[in-house]
């Protein structure tokens, strides 16, 4: 059996190890989720809804202690942390209104009635990545477990901790055996078995571009279904007709949270010429304004890297050569630190303006006017997030229309809304998750037609 060594991100002091589940012990879990799931679809909708909200409040009275396993496993500052345990909750509780709302349709034919059914699609493996551990597990599993299927849930390998921590509280609120297990281990191991193994019949994938597409592929051996949440290198579009100083006073907000290890984090900052000069003035001191320090203080907002050779791949974008306009501040010592870093790049085709980084680190360009602001926002494989701030509505609703992407915010930097879809265009994705829609995402429609001839 191997096992990983878990170190804490802000001061490199070991935290415990984790052992892995071989591919036997998935093999196990899927076997009793198989069984689980016929009798967990087969409960009245009412149950598995009530199943559900025992779930939340569980996560409720765990709030804190599952925020403080963040901070200590992945580095997040506390504040941030318990809003992701409480987000959990939520979701958990908007989808425990699910199993008595899965409506099929009556379509008029001839001859007879003609109605559908959302049967749920059987065991969904969901796999998650180490940046948001809690809240992007629960996107799955959550409608996953409404639509009445059975969920494994493979934890990144760094960051298991509130995972495993929920899998003991799906079990205390009383959720049937088997019906929810969480397996942490390698994805080579782990990953790959869910996607190969037949009785788990859909994916739900987030993590990078590069593992997704792996992923995808593997599903079509068995035409599996798949959601892939991807990569992304999203645009924060400021007009010059924008609230410039809102406008620069948020902008690092929506980089920099979770030390930028944020799919949705806007890493390209495209400013109009005309403006681009004082939007800089305007930007240094809400860089240099982040605080960044202890992840347990209560007035931090931003805290260390995952790990180090996460740190050390976020650095190599800030080469002696870089083009660094200004950067904050990040304490010194141990642990896996990285100050916020606004970069001028040289060109439109920089390393830094094309390649998800996937740190503090931020790519300010100029643009001419609104048809190059979209021109240069698209200019990507990614299409995930994207905010656009100007004062101006048309132009707002135009832009809006024009990025290729899944999730935009008009003068702010709103991505996720538990009541509202989340996903991405092109390479940042396929398939939506959250919203009112996701449960029906784990269903496959059944189609009935009675006849009424005598
Ligand atoms: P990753 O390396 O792709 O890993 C994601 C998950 O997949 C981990 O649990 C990993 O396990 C597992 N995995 C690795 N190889 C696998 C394989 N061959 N088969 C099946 N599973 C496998 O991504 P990451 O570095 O953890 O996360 C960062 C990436 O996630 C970024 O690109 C970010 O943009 C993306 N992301 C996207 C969204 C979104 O909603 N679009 C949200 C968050 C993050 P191990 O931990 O053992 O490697």
């Amino acid at each position: 059996m191997t096992s990983t060594t878990l170190i804490n991100p802000a001061d490199e002091s070991v935290l415990g190890t984790i052992e892995h589940a071989t591919i036997a012990e998935v093999d196990d879990a899927v076997a009793r989720a198989v069984v689980a799931q016929r009798r967990w679809a087969a409960l009245a909708p009412a149950e598995r809804a009530a199943a559900l909200r025992r779930f939340a409040a569980a996560v409720d009275g765990a709030v804190d202690e599952l925020a403080r396993l963040e901070v200590r496993n992945s580095g997040h500052p506390i504040t941030q942390a318990r809003w992701e345990a409480e987000h959990v909750r939520d979701v958990l509780t908007y989808y425990s209104a699910a199993p008595e709302r899965m409506l099929g349709s009556q379509i008029p034919v001839a001859g007879g009635i003609d109605i559908t059914f959302l049967e749920p699609i059987g065991v969904v493996g969901v796999i998650v990545p180490w940046n948001f551990p809690m809240t992007i597990a629960s996107w799955g599993f959550a409608p996953a477990l409404a639509a009445g299927n059975a969920v494994v849930l493979k934890p990144a390998e760094w960051t298991p901790l509130t995972a495993v921590r929920l899998g003991e509280l799906a079990r205390e609120s009383g959720l049937p055996d088997g019906v929810f297990t969480v397996l942490p281990g390698r994805g080579s191991v782990v990953g790959e078995r869910f996607v190969s193994h037949p009785d788990v019949r859909k994916i739900v994938f987030t993590g990078s571009t590069e593992v997704g597409k792996r992923v995808m592929a593997g599903c079509a051996d068995s035409v599996k279904a798949v959601t892939l949440e991807l990569g992304g290198k999203s645009a924060n579009v400021v007009f010059a007709d924008a609230d410039l100083e809102k406008a620069a006073a948020t902008a690092p907000y929506g980089v920099f949270e979770n030390a930028g290890q944020d799919c949705c984090a806007r890493s390209r900052i495209l400013v109009q010429r005309s403006v681009f000069d004082r939007f800089l003035e305007l930007l240094e001191p809400a860089v240099r304004g982040v605080v960044v320090g202890a992840p347990g203080d209560e007035a931090t907002e931003m805290g260390p890297l995952v790990s180090r050779a996460h740190h050390d791949r976020v650095a190599s974008f800030v080469t002696d050569d870089a083009r660094v306009a200004f950067r904050g501040t990040a304490p010194t010592g141990p642990g896996f630190w990285f100050p916020p870093t606004v970069l001028l790049p040289a060109s439109r085709s920089d390393r830094s303006v094309t390649e998800e980084i996937f740190g503090p680190v931020v790519a300010v360009l100029p643009f001419d006017d609104e048809a190059d602001a979209i021109a240069l926002a698209n200019d990507s494989v990614y299409g995930l997030s994207g905010s656009i701030f100007t004062r101006d509505l048309g132009r707002a609703l135009r832009v809006s229309r024009g990025i290729e992407s899944g999730n935009l915010s008009v003068n702010s930097h709103s991505s996720v809304r538990y009541s509202t879809p989340f996903g991405g265009f092109k390479q940042s994705g396929l398939g939506r998750e959250l919203g009112p829609d996701a449960a029906a995402a784990f269903t496959e429609t059944k189609n009935v037609f009675l006849s009424t001839d005598a």
